[in-house]
């Protein structure tokens, strides 16, 4: 299974809660392996559902992924390729 970025990105949250079926979860962390720029935004996205955590609510936080959204475009320009 060969992902693209954009794939990554769709199922990170699934990632992170540990949600993906073991075939996706294989080729994700495979991904992650050789791209800095999704490395990039799971250390982003974790960062966010830490600090939700440390607040005691599992609910994203208003405007959560405009934010991710804008950071993962940041992450782009500075990665391009
Ligand atoms: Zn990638």
């Amino acid at each position: 299974m060969k992902l693209d970025c954009k794939h990554v990105w769709e199922h990170i949250s699934g990632y992170l809660d540990h949600q993906l079926d073991p075939e996706l979860l294989a080729a994700i962390e495979k991904h992650l392996e050789n791209c800095e720029v999704c490395a990039a935004v799971l250390d982003s996205t974790r960062n966010v559902l830490v600090l939700t955590a440390d607040d005691r609510t599992y609910e994203l936080p208003v405007g959560y992924s405009q934010r991710l959204h804008q950071r993962l475009r940041t992450i782009i320009r500075e990665h391009p390729g």
